[in-house]
């Protein structure tokens, strides 16, 4: 997996302040993306035992962790992605992780990602869905609680 960049002390990616990590790979095309950039998977930089026990010792100091992209589910993000939540929920067992994704909930309700995950909004984003809904870019998507408050 590759990735494009993670914010730390983030506070409009979920509740908190968070660490978001925006990584390379998507399939959906939305038109009207914001982050175009991110569509090759081959885009940004590996996604190394180092950078993620690097962005995995920030998480220390912050809220929750927030997967963002790109998309996280891309079939080839899949395997680093939940090892990065499982590694996340072994160190950190009281604090969150939100993912966002363009599938739909039901596509990706059974990885074994969302065993570790929180919050998830989901869907392809729509220009022509505005929405003023928190944390989401358009007013398909849903933001779904799976576990927690
Ligand atoms: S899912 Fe997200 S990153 Fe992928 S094309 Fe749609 S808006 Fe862009």
């Amino acid at each position: 997996m590759n990735y494009d960049r993670y914010y730390t002390c983030d506070l409009v990616n979920g509740e908190g302040v968070r660490v978001t990590l925006f990584v390379t790979g998507c399939q959906h095309a939305c038109e009207g993306c914001y982050n175009p950039a991110t569509w090759d998977r081959k885009a940004g930089r590996p996604f190394t035992d180092a950078a993620r026990e690097e962005l995995l010792a920030h998480c220390a100091h912050h809220d929750g962790l927030s997967l963002s992209g790109g998309d996280p589910l891309h079939p080839a993000n899949r395997a680093d992605i939940l090892e990065l939540c499982r590694l996340f929920k072994a160190r950190y067992p009281g604090k969150n992780i939100w993912l966002w994704t363009g599938y739909q909930y039901e596509e990706v309700a059974e990885l074994d990602i969302m065993r570790f995950v929180d919050v998830v909004i989901d869907g392809k984003y729509r220009r022509d869905l505005p929405t003023v809904q928190p944390w989401r870019g358009s007013d398909n998507q849903r933001l779904i609680r799976l576990r927690g408050e």
